[in-house]
């Protein structure tokens, strides 16, 4: 049917509250028998018909390591956003529970389950816009899947769009985003290395006590964010590939994922 995208309401049974987002409230859930959480978006906080169009695309978006949409339902207000259910919570969250605790094959196999998710939006010319930890999902069985990609065009809410205004993700962002809103996937490969970067420090802020305007002094300074304790010199060398200046000179994602594959066989 043309309507494959359509959750039926009466297929969707609707559980505990298990967070808040941009969007508005996330619910536990259930949907054919499976586990799942449901985004109900608020209507004032989202541009309802470019999303309805896009969430067409992003259903087709499928990959053991991305947080799989299956369906939205549009029949009634609020619109309800039907995801895979992820046990673990947040990446951030679950750093942070764990902190001193991971080993260093742990925190590779983070980097490298995203990076695998990532090299997939990348090969199917999908920009996420803002990869963070907060953005990824922990599963029931510890892996880190990449969430939330592509939503931020749907924020209705100007102080999260408009990279001068408070919200807006500044301490992830590339140069060329912060200056000239250019996202590419060569911007989501800065924002990486920020999250690894996040990885490596447990789920610490990165710059954590600055302002987004001081932290555009100091990148412009060509300044970066410094080596995490726990990272090895391989790891943090990746990092800063991530950060180089110019987009093109930084890596692709598929070479990220095979760098940090080959550090994990090491
Ligand atoms: P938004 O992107 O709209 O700001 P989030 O995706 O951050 O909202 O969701 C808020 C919280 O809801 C998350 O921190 C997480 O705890 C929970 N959550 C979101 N999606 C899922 C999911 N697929 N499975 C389990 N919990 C989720």
């Amino acid at each position: 049917t043309k309507d494959q995208w359509e959750v039926d309401p009466a297929e969707l049974i609707l559980g505990q509250e298990i967070g808040s987002g941009q969007f508005g409230l996330v619910l536990e859930g259930s949907w054919r028998d499976r586990k799942v959480a449901v985004k109900m978006v608020r209507e004032e906080c989202m541009s309802d018909e470019e999303f309805k169009e896009e969430a067409r695309i992003m259903m087709r978006l499928s990959h053991s390591k991305l947080v799989q949409l299956y369906g939205v339902c549009t029949q009634h207000s609020p619109i309800c956003l039907v995801f895979e259910y992820m046990d673990n919570g947040c990446l951030t969250d679950y750093l942070r529970e764990r902190k001193g605790s991971l080993s260093q094959d742990i925190l590779l196999g983070m980097c490298l389950d995203v990076s695998e998710g990532m090299a997939y939006l990348e090969m199917s010319n999908f920009i996420h816009r803002d990869l963070a930890a907060r953005n990824c999902l922990v599963s029931k069985n510890n892996e880190v899947k990449v969430s939330d990609f592509g939503m931020t065009r749907f924020v209705l809410d100007d102080q999260y769009t408009s990279s001068q205004c408070s919200k807006f993700p500044v301490k992830w962002s590339a140069p060329e985003v912060i200056r000239y809103c250019k996202f590419s996937t060569k911007s989501d490969v800065w924002s990486f290395g920020v999250l690894m970067w996040e990885v490596y420090n447990e789920g610490r802020l990165p710059y954590e006590n600055r302002t987004n305007a001081e932290v555009v002094d100091s990148l412009n300074a060509g300044l970066r964010l410094l080596k995490p304790r726990l990272a090895p010199d391989s790891v943090h060398l990746l990092m800063e590939w991530c950060w180089k200046e110019k987009p093109d000179d930084r890596p692709t994602f598929g070479l990220l994922f095979h760098e940090l594959a080959s550090l994990s066989d090491a």
